[in-house]
């Protein structure tokens, strides 16, 4: 159904809200090298979501060569992970301009990140649907990521720099899994194996809440 019959079905007063209620707010979660970025993709295409991927946001500044994008360039060149703050703020901006629903990518990283983002959504009456967790054992991640170093460009794809990343992951990133897990949002998808069926096993997941 498009969003302005469902618009259509309600009174004035209920319209805001019950259409808030309806939308997908969706965190894809995993390691570095998880396929978060393939993968939202087609999460986005599928429940036309705008995809908000703080590593970009973040990476745009540094080509932008904004005062924010160089001060935090030496971070993330580092692999380390940036004040929350600086993506707190980002996400507050993307949810006050979001008329779609939105996937989350990279974001939220720490288990602060995501009590906040709870109270952002709320804020702006809005839930998170779920979070979709890609699983990939630690070996494939590394290969991956060292393959994708080869043609990304990044500058924080190099050995050195990966390994930070991962230990960052499992340091600060992996409670927010727990974190969701205990509210049961949590819907975990085996990462391993061809592109198409980790999609279609996504979308099952999805459609089946
Ligand atoms: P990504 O593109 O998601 O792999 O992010 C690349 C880098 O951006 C990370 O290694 C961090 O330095 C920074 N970054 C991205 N998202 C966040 C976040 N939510 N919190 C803190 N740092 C972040």
């Amino acid at each position: 159904m498009s969003h302005s019959a469902i618009l259509f079905m309600y009174s004035p007063l209920e319209t805001t809200n019950t259409y808030l209620g309806m939308m997908k707010n969706i965190v894809i979660f995993g390691a570095p090298g998880a396929g978060k970025g393939t993968q939202s993709d087609f999460i986005v295409e599928r429940y036309g979501l705008t995809h908000i991927s703080t590593g970009d946001l973040l990476r745009k500044e540094i080509a932008d060569q904004t005062p924010l994008g160089l001060r935090i360039k030496s971070i993330m060149d580092a692999g380390q992970l940036v004040s929350d703050d600086i993506v707190v703020e980002m996400i507050d901006n993307a949810i006050a301009r979001d008329t779609k629903g939105i996937l989350f990518d990279g974001f939220p990283r720490t288990v602060a990140q995501a009590e906040t983002l709870d109270r952002l959504l709320a804020k702006h009456d809005r839930t998170l649907t779920c979070m979709v967790r890609l699983d990939v054992p630690r070996e494939e991640l590394i290969r991956r990521m060292l393959e994708r170093a080869k043609v990304s460009g990044r500058s924080d794809d190099n050995e050195e720099t990966i390994k930070n990343r991962l230990v960052e992951y499992e340091n600060k990133t992996l409670p927010v899994a727990s974190y969701y897990e205990k509210q049961g949002k949590a819907v975990d998808i085996n990462g391993l194996g061809d592109i198409q069926r980790i999609s279609q096993d996504i979308a099952n997941a999805i459609d089946a809440l």
